[in-house]
């Protein structure tokens, strides 16, 4: 970019978010599951395929799969909207309830497309830190929404990249202050013990949005599905701010038929966390500080030497990991995803 061109200001000073792609037998660095979706999955996949009408418009409701989810976290299909992924039902959040003047809280660390998607849509970013253990202190939290009353607050649980998931209380205890959406980013909420959509019926249950993805525990990264579950009116906020027709028949047919396949994913999470627990346990035999994981990563620093060193030593051994030890309060640290034994 040599900037003669007349690219939007807040846009220029802007680094895309990618994780260096680097050829590597063996690839922990995007979080992605393990494993290939089941067999039978990709058989029922082709067999629907074959049978979509590609010269027509897919359905725009996504009717038959916001059902479905619907019938999984037992809520109304209203309550449900489907993107390209969670990256997109949080960009039409923002498009809806964020942009010029408006603003959204984050507590970083936490995943950078949070700020750059409000940077993308003109939302200002209003920040606290998180703790020593990267946990949001409910008081900080508290003060930061109270003082900047923004219309988004985002949590991220478990958090992208440090680990750990948020307790009940703190959602709760934000649920209570009358001001705009909170937004908790579930992208690993199946690894953890909690979720928020359990406090979508506590007082200020309306203003809770949960998001979720196929990405991760679905092992459907490359098929782009995310969503989101809101009240009614949110998700028709996200209705009007999408573009028509945005999620493809192929799209919408794929997580369809994954749903049908519940009970394998829950025995792949179940391994996963299982090989979590191995993983950190073997991490605590290291020179390292490993922070606790409720997700499919750990975080760690190494303590006697440079992190992008380590990092640049295992790619020489084919092994790719997320190299964080330039990002702001993470200095030093690396995030490894949980693979197979
Ligand atoms: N939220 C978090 C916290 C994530 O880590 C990711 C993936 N890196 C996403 C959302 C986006 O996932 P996707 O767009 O693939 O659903």
């Amino acid at each position: 970019m040599n900037g003669r061109l007349p690219l939007r200001p807040n846009l220029a000073a802007m680094r895309g978010y990618h994780s260096p792609q680097v050829p590597a037998a063996v690839r922990l660095n995007t979080n992605e599951s393990p494993f290939p979706p089941p067999e039978t999955w990709r058989d029922e996949l082709a067999t629907e395929l074959s049978r979509i009408e590609f010269n027509r418009y897919p359905d725009r409701q996504a009717r038959r799969l916001r059902e479905a989810l619907a019938e999984l976290h037992g809520v109304g299909a209203d309550e449900v909207f489907c993107a390209n992924g969670s990256n997109e039902a949080l960009q039409c959040l923002l498009l809806a309830y964020g942009g010029p003047g408006r603003r959204a809280a984050l507590f970083e660390p936490t995943y950078a497309l949070h700020g750059h998607i409000c940077r993308l849509t003109g939302t200002l970013t209003v920040g606290a830190p998180r703790d020593e253990g990267f946990r949001v202190d409910p008081e900080v939290a508290e003060g930061l929404v109270g003082r900047e009353e923004p219309e988004v607050t985002f949590l991220c649980s478990p958090n992208n990249p440090t680990g750990a998931a948020d307790p009940p209380a703190l959602v709760e205890r934000l649920l209570v202050l009358p001001t705009g959406l909170l937004v908790v980013d579930e992208a690993y909420g199946q690894f953890a013990r909690q979720s928020a959509l359990d406090q979508r019926t506590c007082p200020g249950g309306e203003r809770l949005v949960v998001v979720r993805t196929f990405s991760k525990t679905w092992a459907m990264a490359a098929a782009r599905l995310g969503y989101l579950v809101a009240d009614p009116e949110v998700v028709a906020g996200c209705e009007a701010a999408t573009l028509p027709y945005h999620l493809s028949a192929v799209t919408q047919v794929a997580g369809l038929l994954a749903l049908g396949h519940r009970e394998e994913m829950e025995r792949r999470v179940a391994l996963i966390a299982e090989e979590r627990g191995r993983l950190s346990a073997a991490l605590g035999a290291l020179p390292v500080t490993a922070w606790p994981s409720d997700a499919n990563f750990i975080l760690f620093r190494p303590a006697d030497r440079p992190g992008d060193e380590v990092w640049k030593e295992l790619v020489t051994r084919s092994v790719l990991i997320r190299d964080c030890s330039s990002w702001a309060g993470l200095e030093g640290c690396l995030r490894v995803t949980v693979g197979t034994p």
